[in-house]
């Protein structure tokens, strides 16, 4: 049984329009839990029960504990998140409504997470947010319907955090043979992981996170992700946050779908980035959606940027 749900994948006439060649996109936004992450998750935690798992332990306060709480409410398994104070009230009352278990504790997400690693028993499971094999196997069907829908595009677009997704698409990518397909891979400024270890050609561990896309904001990329790139082509590229907000506001006049800003990042490229496209006559974008963004905060975002640059 699969947890997720295949999602529809559709040409954007607004999108196509501004950017002057075909845009076509993948809607991770409608998945249940609200992000592509329950592809991940959700074979992770069906494989984690067959062995005989009766908890899962999260320590995140966005989409991939949510796809944590969702999954074992399916599969009528517990669920624990651990989240640091700094968890917005929204997140929490999202995995309540789930049914997970929710434990607040410390000022940073590093001791929310050691407490969550401290509880892990001999029949728990703990759901990494992006660094499992398992995760990527699961992210990597959604190529598998992109294909068996008979589209290949030119490029893919998509937002990285810590690279579980981006991982996840490449696997997807090879297994059909479109080794050669690009993969842009954006960030916001202030998120920029996957950016500087691709630029130091090695893992960076930045000092500070900042800004609206908080569902990008890994200090560290998984290893995997790294390699991907000696493999395979992709660009990464940086947008600020403005450009992010925007696109998250055109997106949901354009396709009725309030995303957050950390899938207005990837989307952004598509409506502003056109020279990084230029030879790219069919590209898709991965919306990987995210549940915990709402359209009051986006505007009180959208006060607090209104002076920044667009990208
Ligand atoms: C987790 C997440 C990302 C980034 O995915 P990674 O696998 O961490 O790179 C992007 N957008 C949304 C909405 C997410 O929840």
């Amino acid at each position: 049984m699969n947890l997720h749900i295949e999602t529809p994948l559709l040409p954007s006439r607004a999108l196509s329009l501004e950017s002057r060649r075909s845009v076509w996109l993948k809607l991770e936004a409608l998945q249940p839990s609200g992000s592509f992450k329950l592809r991940g998750v959700g074979h992770a935690c069906t494989h984690y029960a067959r062995q005989g798992a009766r908890r899962f332990i999260s320590s995140s306060g966005g989409n991939a504990g949510l796809a944590t709480a969702y999954a074992g409410r399916r599969l009528e398994i517990p669920v624990t998140v651990v989240v640091p104070e700094t968890t917005p009230e929204r997140a929490t009352e999202l995995l309540a409504r789930e049914q997970a278990e929710v434990r607040v504790h410390g000022a940073s997400w590093q001791e929310a997470n050691e407490l969550a690693l401290s509880l892990l028993g001999k029949n728990d499971a703990f759901l990494h947010p992006f660094d499992d094999p398992l995760l990527w196997q699961g992210h990597a069907g959604l190529i598998d319907e992109v294909a068996a829908a008979g589209l290949k595009p030119d490029a893919i677009i998509l937002a990285v955090g810590g690279g579980g997704l981006l991982c996840g698409v490449a696997q997807g990518l090879h297994r059909h043979g479109w080794d050669e397909l690009p993969i842009i891979a954006v960030e916001t400024e202030g998120t920029a992981s996957f950016h500087g270890a691709v630029e130091a050609g090695r893992l960076v561990k930045l000092a500070k996170i900042s800004g609206v896309a908080t569902s990008l904001g890994a200090n560290q990329v998984c290893a995997q992700a790294l390699q991907w790139v000696g493999r395979h082509p992709v660009t990464t590229t940086l947008v600020s946050d403005r450009s992010a907000l925007s696109a998250c506001e055109r997106f949901l006049d354009d396709h009725r779908l309030l995303v957050e800003p950390a899938c207005g990042a990837a989307l952004a490229v598509a409506y502003e980035e056109t020279a990084l496209l230029e030879r790219y006559r069919t590209v898709l974008v991965v919306v990987c959606g995210g549940a915990t963004a709402t359209s009051e905060q986006l505007r009180q975002w959208r006060r607090q940027t209104a002076h920044q640059p667009l990208s």
